[in-house]
């Protein structure tokens, strides 16, 4: 595996690996790696003949006030994980050189990303698809894989790539979850083991969804009146419970096809994300 730091080299080996007809498939993280990116690894592994991992702690992508100065890092560790994953490169750039006093384009978007995270994380998703489309130039993927964790970030980034055509084809891995259910993510390491307990009722809450669903349940304000009923009691601060068109984002009264439960609960100060599709 190569460690590569700089933006500059990292387009360089991506030109030439392009040009000599192979295919570069791409997962961009934030590090702190868990099982939820090595799923995505194995994904991109057998999606194309290079395989870049990043690792990069976004500025951009964090509301002013929230945990970018303590996000949780531990590089050598994830540099050996993804030396096990057989990572080609990992790709690991300074923000001073992804980022320099003199930027002024961003890219936004301006329905998909307003609700849900978007309203309580104002600016976050702006952060994120510049980033991502920075990366895109920088890495030259065929492929990129991203996980179903984080829903609404996968669906403006399809905006993005269909709207601005950049020629990338996404793939969503499905959530991957503690063995009692509790979905991964490198944030979970601030938790108390009081909170850790207590943040099980995210996913019991939409494993009610789904079951009240399943019994023949559609009314989407029942199902999300008795899911914070349940977060109500972990004492858990809740930020949305949404019920929503899979493809508009939009809010749904009734559930249908293809529509996601999602929501985010703070935990103390830790405020934690997950969701599951009713189809
Ligand atoms: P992050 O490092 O948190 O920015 O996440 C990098 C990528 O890993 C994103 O595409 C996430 O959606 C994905 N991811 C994070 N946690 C999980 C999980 N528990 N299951 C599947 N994918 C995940």
């Amino acid at each position: 595996m190569q460690i590569v730091k700089t933006v500059k080299e990292m387009h360089a080996i991506a030109l030439a690996a392009k040009s000599e007809g192979h295919s570069i498939s791409f997962v961009p993280t934030m590090g702190f790696l868990h099982e939820g990116h090595l799923s995505l690894m194995r994904k991109a592994r057998d999606a194309a003949d290079m395989l870049v991992v990043s690792i990069f702690v976004n500025p951009s992508q964090f509301v002013p006030g929230e945990d970018l100065d303590r996000y949780p890092r531990n590089m050598k560790r994830d540099e050996s994980l993804c030396a096990a994953e057989a990572v080609d490169i990992l790709f690991c750039p300074e923000t001073e050189d992804m980022y320099n006093d003199n930027n002024t384009v961003v890219v936004d978007e301006y329905e998909l990303s307003k609700q849900l995270c978007g309203a309580s994380r104002p600016g976050h998703f702006k952060g994120v698809l510049t980033v991502v489309a920075k990366l895109f130039n920088i890495v030259q993927p065929n492929i990129a894989v991203f996980g179903q964790k984080d829903a609404q970030q996968v669906r403006v980034i399809e905006q993005m790539v269909t709207d601005l055509n950049f020629p990338v084809q996404i793939i969503v891995i499905p959530i991957v979850r503690e063995d009692d259910g509790l979905a991964m993510s490198s944030r979970n390491t601030y938790l108390s083991d009081d909170e850790r307990g207590r943040a099980l009722c995210l996913y019991k809450s939409l494993c009610l969804a789904e079951k009240l669903y399943d019994g023949g349940e559609c009314d989407a304000q029942v199902i999300k009146g008795l899911m914070r009923e349940l977060i109500n009691s972990s004492k858990g601060d809740v930020d949305y419970i949404e019920i929503l068109d899979m493809k508009t984002f939009q809010s749904a009264s009734t559930i249908q096809a293809e529509t996601l439960v999602a929501l985010a609960v703070k935990y103390g100060a830790t405020r934690l994300i997950d969701n599951t599709i009713l189809d």
